[in-house]
């Protein structure tokens, strides 16, 4: 028997070795995961560290199709991050790759190892901004709006 496909998006982001050609890999290996289907990714956004150190970042945001449960789409995620060279010498160091689970349907999980929707998203231009791009109507211009200040561009 096989599930329903629910639609995730994902965050992606990374400022170390070569960002953009990390997120362009963490795309096809996100496509390449049985269970996952990739069906929208913004374009790349240069942006300035948030809370964070080092080069500028690349983000985006993808939205997948998945047939995975919730758990078992952060580990396929946390997979690719650590294919990609992801190291966590403390918390917000400078990253190869990191992947993010924003939304998982319309579901609300605060578990130990994961918290949906992602409790900093709108927080986050570099967030908000590609995920406005692909889904606009999951933001809404006061979300853009309380995010101005933040830098970013399309690269
Ligand atoms: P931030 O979450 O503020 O963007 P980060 O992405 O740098 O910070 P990580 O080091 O990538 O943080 O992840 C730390 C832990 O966050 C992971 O081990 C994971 O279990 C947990 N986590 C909780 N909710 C989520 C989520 N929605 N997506 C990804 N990881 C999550
Ligand atoms: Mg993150
Ligand atoms: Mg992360």
């Amino acid at each position: 028997m096989s599930r329903a496909e629910v639609t995730a998006y994902v965050a992606l982001g990374a400022n170390l070795g070569d960002p953009a050609q990390a997120l362009l890999g963490a795309l096809s290996a996100l496509n390449a995961t049985p269970g996952v289907r990739l069906v929208k990714a913004s374009r790349p956004y240069r942006t300035a560290p948030v809370d964070s150190s080092g080069p500028d970042y690349v983000n985006a945001v993808a939205e997948v199709a998945t047939t995975l449960c919730a758990p078992a789409l952060l580990d396929a995620l946390q997979a690719i991050e650590l294919a990609a060279g992801r190291e966590r010498p403390f918390r917000n160091a400078p990253r190869t790759l990191d992947l993010d689970l924003l939304t998982y349907g319309a579901g609300r999980i605060a578990s130990e190892r994961l918290t949906v929707p992602h409790p900093r998203m709108s927080e986050r231009a570099f967030v908000l901004v590609p995920l406005a791009e692909i889904a606009p109507t999951l933001v809404s211009a006061a979300q853009l709006q309380a995010v101005a200040g933040q830098a970013i561009e399309m690269l």
